[in-house]
């Protein structure tokens, strides 16, 4: 099969679809790599290392789209790149397209097969293709945290883990799943006092069995929450309830009982946030204050640090991708019910219930 890896064009998107090691193993497995020229500069792979690993470079993404049976990327198509997906062509992608009718119904147009990284789904529930990326989202709501917690920054002026002498920061996370978990890991090794709240007991057992001494669970609730609030200095959101908006757990007056410049880091932003002040930032422009309190709500946490969120994708992208290309897309899907889950749209209908129904389309 030939596989084409164009270069992502969203803003401040450096992730690539494709390490050299992927052709590698793509060439082995008797398949053709294109790849875009400079697709892996912002993870810090360069044309030659792709070259070497025997891929062709190509500067006419026009060409690579038209040549690739089947399309690696990290985003969803953008507009510029509706008109060069096309009939039979596989797009395996992050598609998210409950969000955007527009792309739903170009990519239905196009006749292409959309195979989304978000909807792969394991027998237990759980989804291997986004794991990796609230991993990094959650390790870095608590670095973000600690450095919006310095003075400069408008914080507090506390340092996370104390010194001897000083006892450390407090750090409460509603939520305690994957990002959760991965924030309070971070945060206790930096030496916060760190509390885990969750809704589900069977998780909260678990997490006092495998977490750190300085990590303690609490009910989630909102007594508890505004019981704590005087006294924490950084709170994480990494609630999520699948397909609703996050609830809102700290609400706008309970900011009041918090100390001016602690700080609020919403992770669950992209599902509306679980704050009620809480609206979307970007890198460029991270916090915003409201009643003295720092508030970071980047709804693409893992952009900022390309390397490592591309190498997390592709650990879990490639063996899926090299079963598509050995097998077709058919028997790929066939052979494995988790990667059949990931069909969004194949030959111009929706074959995903969530995405029909999001615009009253057939299913
Ligand atoms: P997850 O399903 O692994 O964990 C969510 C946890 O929230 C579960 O344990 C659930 O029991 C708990 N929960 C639900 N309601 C709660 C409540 N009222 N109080 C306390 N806990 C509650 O999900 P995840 O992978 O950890 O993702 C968390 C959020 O982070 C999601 O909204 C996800 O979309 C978001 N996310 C954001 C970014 C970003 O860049 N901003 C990146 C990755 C993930």
């Amino acid at each position: 099969m030939i596989i084409g890896v164009p270069k992502e064009i969203k803003t401040h998107e450096n992730r690539v679809a494709l390490l050299p090691g992927g052709v590698i193993k793509m060439k082995r497995n008797g398949h053709d790599v294109l790849i875009e020229k400079g697709a892996g500069e912002g993870s810090g792979f360069s044309d030659e290392q792709y070259r070497e690993a025997g891929a062709e470079i190509i500067n006419d993404v026009d060409k690579l789209w038209d040549k690739a049976e089947m399309i690696m990327k990290v985003k969803e198509p953008i507009e510029v790149e509706y008109d060069r997906m096309k009939e039979g062509q596989i797009i395996f992608t992050y598609f998210h397209f409950a969000a955007s009718r527009q792309l739903t119904e170009a990519v239905k147009e196009s006749g292409a097969v959309a195979i989304a990284y978000e909807t792969v789904e394991k027998e237990d529930g759980s989804l291997p293709l986004l794991i990796p990326m609230s991993e990094v989202a959650g390790r870095m709501a608590s670095q973000e945290g600690a450095k919006y917690l310095e003075k400069p920054e408008g914080g507090l002026g506390i340092l996370l883990g104390g010194i001897p002498g000083v006892k450390p920061a407090n750090v409460l996370v509603i939520g305690g799943g994957i990002v959760g978990v991965n924030a309070a890991k971070i945060a206790a090794g930096m030496g916060a006092n760190t509390t885990i709240m969750d809704i589900s007991m069977p998780r909260l057992r678990h997490l006092d069995d495998i977490m750190s001494r300085n990590v303690n669970t609490v009910f989630s609730s909102e007594a508890n929450i505004r019981k704590m609030l005087p006294d924490v200095d950084m709170v994480i959101g990494a609630v999520l309830i699948p397909g609703a908006k996050a609830p809102s757990l700290i609400t706008r007056d309970m900011l009041a009982d918090m100390q001016k410049g602690s700080v609020l880091v919403d992770v669950a932003i992209d599902q509306g946030g679980c704050f009620e002040t809480s609206k979307p930032t970007t890198h460029d422009n991270p916090i915003y204050e409201v009643d003295g309190i720092v508030h970071y709500c980047v709804a693409n946490m893992p952009g900022a640090v390309p390397r490592t969120s591309t190498l997390g994708l592709t650990n879990v992208t490639l063996p899926y991708a090299v079963d598509i290309a050995n097998k077709g897309w058919e028997k790929a899907l066939k052979d494995d019910e988790e990667l059949l889950k990931g069909l969004n749209i194949v030959g111009g209908d929706v074959v995903y219930k969530e995405v029909a129904e999001a615009f009253n389309m057939d299913y």
